[in-house]
């Protein structure tokens, strides 16, 4: 077994006991993505001379007897939306093709002060907005069971690259199901957490009232301990929350004995594919066995989430991307005057998914349209928030599919932007709600494509559903395995 096959627990204990040196490991990936990356196309920016440097301290620290936490030498990849010192960060846009933030995101700061070994930047969808990655202005990220097949997006490189072995884990961006719903493809486990308990400074902004950063890992317990070292209240940003952070690992307990867990029969309507459904039923009896008990619940404000949705986060992101205006940042196409540099700029550089956002966004928030649709739009949110408090009184988490089907063909929906829209069905709410989700595989369909499951938390509990998922994967072989 090659190293970047295992877990960042196995490593970390590997690393603890000198059994193997970070640089070693460090170059066990870098040679694994040479291997792979030319087919699978995750990663964007290599930084191997900066990686290789943390290795080495951490090496020395290890030498001299010091104790390392548990993501110290630890190699990992970042979503490219997330803004790195010195170190170009494009969006996967064309309009910041030239970026280099003089700042670390505050969740780089955390990742950098543990010496996580940050492998390079990983493919996204431009902007986040997309469910694909094909949305990329540079290029498609494959899917490592099936190359035909999309990632998922729009961390579609987080989670290729964790699942092809390119990465021991990722930090992708959740606005929609931007994590989870690329966890699912890839067979991974993604987790966004509750809206506020990880700081969004220096995550290029989406939709700022949706947008979360969270892992993707190969299990659970990596999940916890990535969680850890990325949590927690920051000055930076006005919406991070107080709540005080647990400790996620000490809840990687296997017991769900009388744990409530809630199906939301909206979850299982028409459309969803029937190996989806199955796979999830499946779940379920597992949990049953296990001692929970399963209730039957409804959010009935379900159908309305996408068209919400799809109003809310283009009205914020059309008004979070006017400041890609050819001055402040990033590239820029001359004209004749500013107001023509400008529209030459955001003409030529944005891509077809962007234009489509930022026209739906202004169209929602223009005067005479506003109140149809952006107030409406929050009105609707708050009924599907009230919607899951109402549920919450009466079980302890809800579970549902991480997305209505496996992995589709790269092509298949690019030039249908409604049909993919319609992807994010399972996922949506919770960004709308701000509530903690959890994906984490629960098999394989006929054509070997993964399946996923999502685990969703009350407010700022995600303490249970680590509970669930670490409780229901010790039943299963699955989570370490890694494409051929
Ligand atoms: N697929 C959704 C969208 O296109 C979600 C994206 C995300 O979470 N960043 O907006």
């Amino acid at each position: 077994m090659r190293l970047y096959e295992k877990t960042a627990h196995e490593l970390h204990e590997m690393l603890t006991a000198k059994k193997i040196s970070a640089l070693e490991l460090t170059k066990d990936l870098f040679e694994r993505i040479e291997e792979k990356d030319s087919e699978i196309g995750a990663y964007l920016e290599i930084t191997k001379s900066q990686a290789e440097q943390t290795a080495k301290i951490v090496d020395e620290k290890i030498s001299r007897g010091e104790k390392i936490s548990a993501l110290e030498g630890i190699p990992c990849a970042i979503k490219d939306n997330i803004c790195t010192k010195g170190i170009k960060t494009t969006c996967a846009s064309k309009i910041l093709e030239n970026f280099v933030p003089p700042y670390d995101a505050t969740v780089m700061k955390k990742l950098n002060s543990q010496n996580a070994v940050v492998l390079g930047k990983v493919n996204l969808d431009e902007f986040a907005m997309g469910g694909s990655t094909e949305n990329s202005a540079y290029q498609v990220t494959k899917n490592p069971w099936n190359i035909e097949r999309v990632p998922g997006g729009s961390s579609g490189g987080s989670a290729a690259a964790v699942a092809a072995g390119e990465a021991i884990f990722a930090l992708g961006s959740d606005t929609g199901g931007s994590i989870r719903q690329p966890a699912s493809f890839c067979g991974v486990v993604g987790m966004k957490p509750t809206y506020g308990r990880v700081s969004r400074y220096g995550l290029v902004a989406f939709a700022s009232s949706l947008d979360q950063i969270g892992p993707i890992t190969r299990d659970v317990t990596d999940c916890a301990t990535v969680l850890n070292a990325i949590c927690g209240l920051d000055e930076m940003d006005s919406t991070s929350t107080p709540a005080a952070v647990p400790d996620f690992t000490k809840s990687l307990i296997s017991d769900v004995k009388n744990l409530k867990i809630g199906l939301p029969k909206e979850y299982f309507v028409k459309g969803i594919d029937k190996e989806v459904e199955d796979a999830v039923i499946n779940v379920t009896e597992i949990f049953e066995k296990l001692g929970a008990q399963i209730v039957e619940i409804s959010l009935p404000h379900t159908e309305f989430a996408i068209s919400t949705y799809y109003i809310i986060a283009p009205a914020e992101a059309a008004t979070n991307l006017e400041r890609y205006d050819g001055v402040s940042y990033g590239v820029r196409v001359d004209g004749a005057d500013i107001v023509e540099m400008m529209t030459n700029t955001r003409t030529e550089k944005f891509g077809e998914e962007v234009k489509r956002r930022i026209m739906i966004g202004n169209y929602a928030l223009s005067a005479g349209y506003y109140d149809a649709y952006y107030l409406k739009a929050l009105k609707v949110r708050t009924l599907i928030q009230k919607d899951f408090t109402d549920a919450f009184k009466n079980v302890d988490i809800i579970l549902t599919p991480t997305t209505p089907n496996a992995a589709f063909k790269i092509g298949e929906m690019v030039n249908d932007p409604l049909k993919m829209y319609l992807q994010d069905i399972c996922t949506v709410p919770l960004n709308l709600a701000g509530l903690p989700g959890i994906s984490l595989p629960c098999g394989f369909n006929k054509e070997n494509l993964p399946i996923g499951f999502q685990l969703i938390g009350k407010p700022l509990d995600e303490e249970t559903i680590i509970r669930a998922a670490f409780t229901y994967e010790q039943t299963q072989n699955f989570s370490n395995k890694i494409p051929q």
